[in-house]
């Protein structure tokens, strides 16, 4: 099984992460609005290469501002702080949820578009010894819906993709990707509708996973094609 991260196992409190990226620009001299747009629009670059430090200085320059070490150092730490903050808020729910899927015999693999300070904080997470294996576009440089990020996971899973079933919000044409690779594709809605599109399977809550995944056969592998219904 693959995971998403944010709005899949978590709430990804874009909201909190906006005023903490203003926060930032306070700590640089920059004015919030600039520095947030900057971030957003620079979302691939920052997911696929940059650290945090390297963002601040990218997107500082690009608005014409050149902060010192000190600056940088600061609003770094607001950053950091926000990813282990919001990786903190894994409910027990989702936890659980989790622990059943591994008792069940289901290996369980991480694939998330995510910058470095979020791979950092999720080893401290109490969702990383949840998982056997993760896959961070900063890490690997390709992020969903390329299809190595699906390869590169099933492939650390040691499995077939066909074989896997990839749950997500649907953020970054990320279930469409999944289904090009033969994943069986669940769209969860728990933490946000972000796809309402998606023609397929939806979860309300990830505690339906272990009753659908056994009521389906997914222990012995589900068989090919993304998106069909599991009974
Ligand atoms: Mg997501």
């Amino acid at each position: 099984m693959i995971f998403d991260l944010f709005h899949t196992l978590l709430d990804g409190a874009d909201g909190e992460r906006d005023r903490v990226i203003g926060e930032m620009a306070v700590e640089l001299g920059i004015p919030q609005q600039d520095l947030v747009a900057a971030y957003h629009s620079s979302w691939r670059e920052r997911l696929i290469g940059w650290d945090v430090e390297q963002t601040i200085e990218t997107l500082a320059g690009r608005l014409g501002h050149r902060p010192t070490d000190a600056q940088v150092t600061r609003a770094a730490a607001l950053r950091r702080a926000f990813a282990i903050r919001s990786l903190g808020r894994a409910s027990m729910a989702t936890l659980t949820v989790l622990d059943k899927l591994r008792a069940d015999g289901h290996p369980l693999a991480l694939l998330s578009n995510a910058a470095a300070e979020t791979a950092a904080a999720w080893v401290e997470s109490r969702l990383a010894p949840r998982f056997d294996v993760t896959v961070f576009s900063c890490a690997v440089g390709f992020a969903k819906p390329d299809p190595e990020s699906y390869h590169a996971a099933a492939a650390r899973l040691g499995v077939p993709p066909e074989t896997c079933v990839f749950v997500g919000d649907g953020a970054d044409g990320e279930l469409a990707g999944a289904a090009a690779v033969g994943m069986w594709v669940l769209r969860t809605v728990e933490h946000r509708d972000t796809d309402p599109s998606w023609d397929g399977p939806v979860l309300s809550d990830l505690g339906e996973l272990p009753a659908l995944l056994s009521g389906a056969g997914v222990a012995e592998g589900p068989a090919s094609g993304g998106g069909r219904s599991p009974r």
